[in-house]
């Protein structure tokens, strides 16, 4: 099973779909008042109020989220923003999408972006730092917005992995200047395919718009005759079907993550202590997603052992998420990485073992673990298996 969200899907989705169906309402623009009748309209209010966020715009994907923040926030060629070696290629890419230079910094123990690392990166041409909330925990925001305020740069979160999760109270998303969010079915909510983008500017939230709908003005005011930004933009709108599926997962949203996070309690309990190992640092445990429960070994060759007995991968094997195993980058030009320019995060992606709670995706490195319907007895049994696999790793 791929993502949480996935397996709660059930009978408020279908009604709203056949709400949909009902007039075959298939696009936000077909209502005379889509404040009333839209699901997507619907979608973007429900997550102003419940994440507490600033105005939003629904797209058709997660990388689309991203695309619309970067467009909003004006970021184009001549910027460099910093992103962690460790994210999705939708991270990396969104960046070089818009001309713009991905500066790739280093991850922490916490295996998201190490607030140090992105201060000495900082150039005089840094207009953002991108913060993923890595497998669903939160970075250190506190310091992350201390340093983009003292060096006057953006701050964007790409919360994709992590809608509906917190930091220090605040919902991942709604920190930064502007976040992103998708709905793929390995997220912790999905309705297939979808994103949203929040912005805490009007101006930002106004030039997004535009991007993602063929230079219209917000909600196509203006009485159609909408003069807008003085932009082409692309349609990367959310269709009403998917916004429908969308708007019932929002609702689920903290129940998802109650179970997810219920399930990594019960899971960690059973996890014996080891010398040598160590779960990741969490910047706010509380606020943790829990899709997934991480932990680093002392050494790469114990890790790799481990993630053997498990039919599994230390995540510096993950594909797309490591820059290491992204060929773009080293085929690229103008951006080129490689393997070794970020020695720290190669060191602990090597050392690090991931036991899905709820997300499992074989390119996350979190093909072993547990799901949120799992039983007692099915965690009970994965803590098991990890007990043993750790006890032989270790004694041998
Ligand atoms: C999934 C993901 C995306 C892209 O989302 P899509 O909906 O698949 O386009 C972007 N960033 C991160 C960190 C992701 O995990």
């Amino acid at each position: 099973m791929p993502g949480p969200g996935f397996e709660f899907l059930g009978d408020e989705e279908r009604r709203n779909i056949d709400q949909v169906l009902e007039n075959w309402s298939l696009t936000r623009y077909l209502f005379d008042d889509p404040e009333e009748h839209s699901f997507v309209r619907r979608l973007e209010r429900d997550v102003e109020d419940l994440f507490r966020s600033g105005p939003s715009i629904a797209v058709n994907s997660g990388t689309s989220a991203l695309a619309t923040v970067l467009a909003g926030l004006g970021i184009g060629p001549g910027d460099e923003v910093i992103v962690p070696g460790y994210t999705y290629v939708a991270s990396i890419g969104s960046i070089g999408h818009f001309g713009a230079t991905p500066v790739l910094a280093e991850v922490d123990r916490s295996l998201t972006l190490d607030p140090e690392d992105v201060e000495r990166r900082i150039t005089p041409r840094t207009r953002a730092v991108m913060a993923v909330h890595m497998l669903g925990a939160p970075c250190d925001m506190g310091r992350l917005r201390e340093i983009a305020d003292r060096h006057g740069i953006l701050l964007i979160e790409d919360a994709a992995q992590a809608c509906g999760g917190s930091y220090r109270g605040s919902r991942l998303g709604t920190i930064g200047d502007a976040g992103a969010y998708s709905f793929n079915p390995f997220k912790v909510i999905t309705c297939g395919e979808g994103g949203m983008a929040v912005f805490r500017d009007r101006t930002a939230y106004a030039r997004g718009f535009a991007y993602q709908d063929q230079g219209w003005p917000p909600l196509r005011d203006n009485n159609g005759a909408g003069t807008g930004e003085a932009t082409f933009g692309l349609n990367l709108r959310m269709p009403e079907l998917s916004a429908a599926v969308a708007c019932a997962q929002l609702q689920r949203v903290d129940t998802v993550l109650a179970g997810t996070r219920g399930i990594r309690d019960r899971l960690v309990e059973l996890i014996e202590p080891h010398e040598g190992m160590r779960q990741r640092d969490l910047n706010d445990a509380e606020g943790d997603c829990a899709n997934v429960v991480v932990h680093t070994f002392d050494s790469a060759d114990r890790a790799r052992e481990v993630a053997a007995k498990l039919s599994t991968k230390p995540l510096v094997d993950s594909g797309r998420h490591y820059y290491g195993n992204m060929p773009q980058l080293s085929g690229n030009t103008s951006i080129r990485y490689a393997q070794g320019d970020l020695p720290r995060t190669d060191d602990l992606l090597s050392r690090s073992v991931a036991i899905s709670v709820g997300v499992s995706d074989a390119h996350l490195g979190s093909g072993f673990g547990v799901g949120v319907r799992s039983t007692d007895e099915d965690v009970a049994r994965a803590a098991e298996a990890f007990n043993s696999a750790v006890r032989s790793a270790v004694l041998a």
